[in-house]
């Protein structure tokens, strides 16, 4: 008897295969964490978002890539920082970053995006975030660094860029390819023509950026603005 329920929890943990999670260090009390989802390629495909240490407690940008991702990025944040997520930033309606919202909302973390976030977001059937990033992120945050643009094109048209200035990281999402990626990617619900403009919006707004971060992929510095552009340059002449 001991042993057939040793093997149904056996069976059981098996169908609920914990998600992966990597956390990996990008700057001075930055990380990125990374979920994955099988698409269907020759490796599941990653997806980046961040965590930021800053004074008032941890900030999300971009949930995991679904709620099981999520659920599980929580508790490996948990683990390993032992700190809480006061707040997250979403900056696009799409499921790799706001596929977690209402796991984050159900443990109390307020989720931030722009009211275009959230209509794209209703639009595609995904979540919401329920709080209005307006003219400026909540007080605490804005010590901490933290800084937001929408850069009106590219990717996805409501796609906005997060800054933090103490570590010269910009996230740039889904609207800064990474160099080991070529082409523009999913482009469905983008700007693709407003793209090159919008990336020289983002880098002439945070000139000072050091590390760049894609959506997915790896993590570099401003070439990777210069690469993206090249990108849809190319997509653009195809067309
Ligand atoms: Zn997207």
């Amino acid at each position: 008897m001991k042993f057939m329920l040793l093997a149904a929890a056996l069976v059981m943990s098996q169908a609920e295969e914990t998600p992966r999670i990597d956390i990996e260090p990008v700057a001075d009390g930055v990380w990125r964490h990374v979920s994955f989802q099988d698409l269907g390629g020759a490796a599941p495909t990653p997806s980046n978002g961040l965590v930021i240490e800053t004074p008032v407690g941890l900030v999300l940008v971009d949930t995991a890539w679904g709620e099981a991702e999520t659920r599980q990025l929580l508790a490996v944040i948990e683990r390993q920082f032992g700190q809480r997520v006061i707040a997250a930033i979403v900056t696009h309606a799409h499921e790799d970053r706001i596929g977690g919202a209402d796991v984050l909302a159900a443990a109390d973390i307020p989720v931030y995006a722009t009211p275009e976030i959230n209509a794209a977001a209703r639009e595609r059937g995904l979540p919401e975030a329920a709080h209005a990033l307006g003219e400026g992120l909540p007080p605490a945050l804005m010590v901490a660094g933290l800084s937001w643009l929408a850069v009106e094109g590219g990717h996805a048209r409501e796609n906005i860029v997060v800054y933090h200035a103490p570590s010269r990281t910009l996230f740039g999402g889904c609207f800064i390819r990474p160099l080991e990626y070529r082409g523009v990617g999913y482009v469905e619900d983008g700007d693709v023509p407003a793209w090159p403009a919008a990336l020289e919006r983002a880098r002439a707004a945070y000139l000072e950026a050091v590390h760049v971060v894609p959506g997915h992929g790896q993590v570099g510095g401003p070439e990777l603005i210069t690469h993206t552009i090249e990108q849809v340059e190319a997509a653009l002449e195809e067309n």
